[in-house]
């Protein structure tokens, strides 16, 4: 069995020629699976008899499934979804292990507005970054999700919401795991997110985010079709950051910023960086200060998030007085500089909660 969900149109037209079928009909899938998002190979009626007698036999196009799904009061719902047992890691089980306990589980954030949707999608189950103000951190790294386990979150959920979809989506690289450590599978979804030709999801609307993999950066620097970057810099000096993300002693500070202030920014485009701010820890106007100073001169702006609380972790959300001194400091210096108020906090699916947490209601 061959899984086309995650094949790029070049991919799907060199498996029809592998059947013996003309390579349009490569195109002709594609635009079954991306376009018309129809996954039912009897219901590809735009195919030939033959090509959907020969899918039905010899291929698959598997979404991740709703495991569950938990709304918001704010109108944001957090999916769990469960992936496909990844047959690699299958085969590479001994008999006895096999079957047992590979089902996966992963989140995505479905996000209304007046005028669109935004999404937030997972790019690994779990995450190996550990910092330690985030839920996910406490699952270590269960696997990479294929670049068809990242666009299939897409569908899914979009899907879920056909009755009531807005005309515009937009896509962020902000769930479970750290995309620039499944850089290959992110950048092809993210490839196939914004084909005009398939789901034609703008780049301008696509945001990944990185807790700064300074080689990651760079490499995706080079990218012709590459989202927009989104660097989650959460403290201003190394020892502050060493103590929160032990990321930081791998990519300090001055390589990661080094990296930023090289990053190709096309014309319509800044960089994010995201702060997290940890009442009591960094949220001070000497940290605002020290923010400006490390990133003056860099076309950026500044998301604020207020952390969400996470049960067990020794932090504490900052208060309402220190999150608008931090802001107005920053913007009298000239930053650009938002507070971004999670959504669905109520559910566990704000920015930093995104760890299965069961609810019992
Ligand atoms: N691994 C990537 C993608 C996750 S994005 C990254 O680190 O950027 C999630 C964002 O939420 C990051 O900016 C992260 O720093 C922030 N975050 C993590 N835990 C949080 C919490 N408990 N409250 C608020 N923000 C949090």
């Amino acid at each position: 069995m061959i899984e086309l969900l995650g094949l790029t149109l070049d991919q799907l037209r060199r498996q029809a020629v592998a059947w013996d079928l003309p390579a349009y009909c490569g195109n002709q899938l594609y635009h079954a699976l991306y376009v018309e998002r129809r996954w039912q190979f009897d219901q590809m009626t735009n195919l030939s008899r033959t090509l959907r007698e020969r899918l039905l036999r010899e291929a698959s196009a598997t979404l991740p499934g709703i495991e569950k799904r938990y709304p918001s009061a704010d109108g944001s719902v957090r999916y769990v979804l469960r992936l496909a047992p990844d047959t690699n890691a299958e085969a590479r089980k001994s008999p006895a292990e096999r079957g047992r306990s590979s089902a996966t589980t992963i989140e995505t954030i479905w996000m209304p507005e007046a005028d669109r949707q935004t999404l937030c999608l997972s790019s690994q189950a779990g995450c190996a970054v550990d910092c330690h103000f985030c839920a996910t951190a406490q699952l270590g790294l269960i696997r990479n999700l294929t670049a068809g386990e990242i666009v299939g979150q897409v569908l899914t959920v979009l899907d879920a919401h056909r009755q009531e979809l807005r005309p515009q989506t937009n896509v962020v690289l902000m769930g479970q795991g750290e995309p620039l450590l499944n850089y290959e599978e992110t950048l092809q979804a993210v490839r196939l997110l914004a084909d005009p030709e398939g789901m034609h999801i703008p780049l301008r609307k696509i945001t990944l985010s990185t807790a700064g993999i300074v080689p990651g950066i760079r490499r995706l620097a080079q990218e012709e079709i590459r989202p927009k970057l989104a660097v989650s810099l959460n403290a201003t000096t190394d020892q502050q950051r060493d103590a929160i993300m032990p990321l930081n002693r791998k990519y300090p500070l001055a390589p990661l910023l080094a990296a930023c202030r090289d990053y190709p920014l096309r014309p319509w485009e800044r960089l994010t960086f995201e702060y997290v701010l940890l009442g009591g820890f960094n949220d001070t106007a000497a940290d605002a200060r020290r923010l400006v100073a490390l990133i003056r001169g860099l076309r950026s702006k500044v998301n604020l998030i207020p952390w969400n609380s996470v049960p067990a972790l020794p932090y504490r959300a900052p208060t309402d007085e220190a999150v608008e001194t931090f802001q107005q400091t920053l913007r009298e210096a000239g930053l650009l500089a938002f507070i971004r108020r999670s959504r669905g906090q109520d559910v566990f699916a704000a920015c930093g909660q995104l760890s299965l947490l069961e609810i019992t209601t």
